[in-house]
């Protein structure tokens, strides 16, 4: 099946993928996804910065019924699913949680992979990003 990124200005280009953000040049403060004006200060300018592909979960909830769009729901339709902040160190990300929903907790080690989101009109399944536990940790 040929797949692809549902958003490639999320992603380094890299395989397998790594998250882009963006840095202020001034305060060094760090923003996911990329916007062109620092959100601390108006010195700096933003430059596209890579993301750590690792961190702990901060805090988490689950989307129970389906967000509004961009979302698109898989063929089957929307399940719930776990939805959480991930603490990368220097930015919080939002994310969907590739973890089964009894391990969840707060200040859990994840790493980031993708997973299907949807499929297009052509049949090309989209990948979007999530957090998963390292395969040490599972259990
Ligand atoms: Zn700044």
């Amino acid at each position: 099946m040929t797949t692809r990124l549902i958003d490639e200005s999320l992603f380094d280009g890299a395989d397998p993928p790594r998250l882009v953000g963006a840095r202020c040049t001034g305060c060094r403060t760090v923003v996911f996804p990329r916007q062109d004006s620092c959100p601390r200060c108006s010195d700096g300018a933003m430059a596209a910065h890579v993301l750590p592909d690792s961190g702990e979960i901060w805090s988490w909830t689950v989307q129970a019924f389906p967000p509004r769009e961009p979302y698109r729901p898989p063929a089957e339709g929307h399940r719930p699913y776990a939805l959480g902040y991930v603490d990368l160190g220097e930015v919080l990300v939002e994310a969907r949680l590739d973890i089964a929903r009894r391990r969840i907790r707060i200040g859990l080690p994840v790493r980031l992979t993708t997973i299907p989101a949807y499929l297009d009109e052509d049949g090309t399944q989209v990948l979007t990003y999530a957090f998963g536990c390292d395969a040490e940790d599972e259990g």
